[in-house]
């Protein structure tokens, strides 16, 4: 999958890493390429062009990380930007199944490969999750549909609905809702009738069934390789019926990928799946970072600069356990300790890691804190002046007042903070007294 437009963009950025130096200009033609590699690759416009925008964004803001040339520094920066389009469910491949028997209702367009998909995720649920499954096809139109859902159930050892001549897809609904209840079923799929177009007549039924049934996923199986339309055709089925997430199908073919990188900017709605072949094996869970890294096959380069990020990192860090041991903790300092908190996965997970802070990390967690806090934190550290940052005791009622208004608090909550600056800097400073100090040992360790 995505051969053209990895193609394209590798050739783009191997002129631009083998440059030491770059200039603005070589990074505003390399984008102006990448740009056209997307549109080529179908990506919608807006997308496109939001995304080249971003990464000139970041780029121009970017400090310079030694040991990494600018131009690896670019790959990165549109690499995760490319992880940023893709971005998709926590855990795509997480269907929600709990409840049994749990319906997943399947939709989409005639030759999307909604059946197969049917399959090759019954096939998942049994073998990954041990799920008891049940398949219903509802495609009343098509009796050789039915016949090749049943077939492919035999194949991988999945029961289907046995099928009933002359019943309409919403009494086959209920019949298949009927006997996962009576078979003790974790799990029924619904696999609804296509259409070559989106009409009303399909979308009604739908609908229809979709309210006897009320699916815990609905998941809309899309043809990747038409590109745009597929993006159409989910937005279209999600205003209709609503969906809880796509499955692209066909993304082992050599289809120009445009579908991928515009599903969630245009629709909101993640990909959970790709369909990668005819076989009941060839379909994966959706991760935008090995999606990410697949189409621009740059995975080096990433984890170089990653690498020097993490310096730059280590490095900060040292400076800010400098200033800590000569007793210097101000409203920056703990403004930068927050925005890492968040980063490391919130003040739990952080607090549990530093020594000393396991019972603090308690405390905190009874209290009920959690990020939403730290993120509030940050906001009322930025309504302060560089002066305020740098001596909180300056700070009177009514600053106070304007400062949490500016953050939309209450005062209440800025006291709260002040006062945990206060005991963190006192702390810094016992902690930091002496050539033996507690900071510096830990600094050496
Ligand atoms: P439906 O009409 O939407 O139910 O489509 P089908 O499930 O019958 O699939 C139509 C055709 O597409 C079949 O020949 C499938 O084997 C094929 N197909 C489905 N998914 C994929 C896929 O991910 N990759 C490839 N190459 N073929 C697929």
């Amino acid at each position: 999958m995505f051969e053209n437009l990895s193609e394209r963009l590798s050739g783009v950025f191997d002129r631009l890493t083998k440059q030491g130096a770059l200039s603005e200009e070589d990074v505003k033609t390399a984008l102006r390429e990448v740009r056209v590699a997307l549109l080529e690759a179908d990506v919608s416009l807006p997308v496109a062009r939001e995304f080249v925008k971003a990464v000139q964004e970041r780029a121009t803001g970017q400090a310079v990380t030694k040991s990494v040339t600018p131009g690896q520094q670019v790959v990165k920066i549109v690499h995760d930007e490319l992880v940023h389009v893709l971005t998709g469910d926590d855990d795509p491949g997480a269907l929600k199944i709990d409840n049994a028997p749990a319906p997943i209702l399947m939709v989409g367009l005639q030759g999307s490969g909604k059946t197969t998909t049917t399959a090759k995720l019954a096939k998942r649920l049994k073998e990954k999750n041990g799920k008891r499954v049940l398949m219903a096809s509802l495609d009343t139109n098509r009796p050789a549909a039915m016949e090749q859902l049943a077939i492919l159930g035999a194949q991988i050892g999945v029961d289907t609905l046995p099928i009933v001549k002359g019943e309409t897809a919403v009494q086959i609904a209920k019949r298949a809702k009927q006997q996962a209840m009576l078979g003790g079923y974790d799990v029924y799929m619904l696999d609804t009738a296509g259409r070559l177009h989106i009409d009303d007549v399909l979308m009604d039924e739908v609908q229809a069934v979709r309210d006897v049934a009320t699916p815990r996923e609905t998941l809309l199986v899309v043809d990747g390789l038409t590109g745009q339309d597929a993006v159409n055709v989910a937005s279209e089925f999600d205003g209709k019926v609503g969906i809880s997430g796509v499955v692209l199908t066909r993304m082992d073919g050599d289809g120009r990928g445009g579908a991928a990188l515009s599903m969630r900017a245009v629709t909101g709605k993640p990909i959970r799946f790709v369909g990668l072949g005819e076989k009941m094996d060839a379909i994966e869970e959706f991760h935008p970072e090995r999606i990410a890294g697949r189409i621009l096959g740059m995975g080096d380069i990433v984890s170089l600069v990653e690498k020097a990020q993490e310096t730059i990192e280590a490095e900060q860090a040292e400076r800010m356990m400098r200033r800590f041991q000569k007793g210097q903790f101000n409203m920056n300092d703990l403004k930068m300790q927050l925005e890492q908190m968040l980063k490391m996965g919130g003040m739990e997970g952080v607090m549990g890691m530093m020594p000393g802070m396991g019972k603090m990390a308690k405390q905190v967690q009874d209290a009920g804190f959690d990020d939403s806090i730290l993120k509030r934190q940050i906001a009322l550290v930025q309504s302060m002046t560089k002066k305020e940052r740098a001596n909180p005791a300056l700070l009177q009622a009514s600053r106070k007042k304007r400062i949490a208004k500016g953050a939309g608090l209450e005062v209440s909550e800025l006291n709260k903070l002040l006062k945990m600056h206060r005991q963190m800097a006192d702390m810094m400073k016992k902690m930091g007294k002496g050539k033996g100090g507690m900071l510096k040992q830990a600094m050496k360790g």
